[in-house]
């Protein structure tokens, strides 16, 4: 009984640390609708008239635009690290509450990534985002909702940027201009709006597949330092490589643990995936420096500028209530418990 009751308690702890990001926001893992204001910021004149996917076309179905996923890709486009021996290392998909174990560890290896970060778990986890931002690694945009964005409008895409954008503006307090399409999904129409946008496109050369391991119950976790050391042990290209890895379940998550002793051992400089082509940059700037007004429309509810007062307030209103369930819980529990 005792057990269970730190356990709950622990756990309530948690999730009053986890707070999700204050104000509102779209629904989790649905794609948004357009936002009139963030549309404006894109020419659609400029834009390649694509068609707008669906999210079952096939490569053979699609032979124009250069679709990334089919085997075509932009010079814009960044593969790989453009210096042999370079390592791009890259988590997609989180913040989640295993990527804080994963952090730890990339700290005590004294070793970066990029981490690609989910809009909506931005929203629920802004305190992981934090501890990520905050030991040092960097930190791109990988879309609000995870949806393919070629079976987008322009409009939707935009949106989709431009939340991500602002959930990390409002966790951190900085703006990152690096992207990474989910599933690698681009063609000329996508690139064409991230451009605009201002965004760099990060993709990778090198997929783990680690994440077969949440779906594929014969997955064996070992097959993914595996592929590491079938990659080192074939590496007689020029160039760095960037790989791909997920941070959002916690089995891809702790294989990070056996895949980085693989590249230190065949004395790879690891460096974070999306600034290998720039040594020594990041993704991010911090807010004084960025023009919030043309990130931010003010009709966005969020905005960290004109809403700062009314989200601290939804923000004080929830922790305090928040400390004050866990309170009341706890007594109860103990009550329960002991008396
Ligand atoms: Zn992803």
């Amino acid at each position: 009984m005792a057990k269970s009751f730190i356990a709950l308690s622990l756990f309530i702890l948690f999730n009053v640390a986890n707070a999700a990001l204050p104000g509102t926001w779209p629904a989790v893992d649905q794609p948004v609708a357009a936002v009139a204001a963030w549309s404006s910021l894109v020419d659609m004149s400029k834009v390649t008239k694509a068609p707008q996917l669906n999210q079952t076309t096939t490569c053979a179905q699609v032979s124009s635009f250069c679709r990334s996923p089919c085997g075509c890709n932009r010079p814009s486009d960044i593969l790989n690290c453009p210096t042999k021996k370079d390592w791009g290392l890259s988590f997609d998909d989180g913040p989640s509450p295993y990527t804080s174990r994963l952090v730890d560890f990339l700290d005590s290896q004294k070793i970066k990534a990029t981490f690609f970060v989910v809009g909506s778990r931005v929203y629920q986890f802004p305190e992981v985002l934090k501890k990520i931002y905050d030991s040092g690694h960097d930190i791109a945009v990988h879309t609000w909702s995870h949806t393919a964005l070629t079976s987008l409008s322009n409009e939707q895409i935009i949106a989709e940027i431009k939340y991500t954008e602002l959930a990390i503006q409002q966790a951190i307090n900085v703006t990152t201009r690096t992207v990474r399409p989910p599933y690698g999904d681009c063609d000329d129409r996508v690139r064409d709006i991230l451009g605009q946008l201002g965004y760099k496109i990060i993709l990778w050369d090198r997929d783990a597949s680690d994440f077969l391991a949440n779906s594929n119950p014969n997955f064996n976790v070992n097959w993914i330092p595996g592929n590491f050391t079938q990659w080192i042990a074939t590496d007689t290209g020029t160039t760095g490589h960037i790989s791909l890895e997920h941070d959002l379940y916690q089995k891809t998550a702790l294989a990070a643990e056996s895949v980085v002793p693989v590249l230190q051992k065949a004395q790879y400089n690891i460096v974070p995936a999306a600034t290998c082509t720039t040594p020594g940059a990041t993704s991010t700037t911090s807010n004084t420096t960025t023009d919030a007004a043309t990130s931010t429309p003010a009709s966005i509810s969020n905005d960290p500028q004109s809403g700062s007062s009314q989200s601290n307030a939804v923000s004080l209103d929830k922790s305090i209530a928040s400390l004050f369930t866990t309170c009341l819980i706890t007594v109860l529990l103990f009550y329960q418990t002991f008396l």
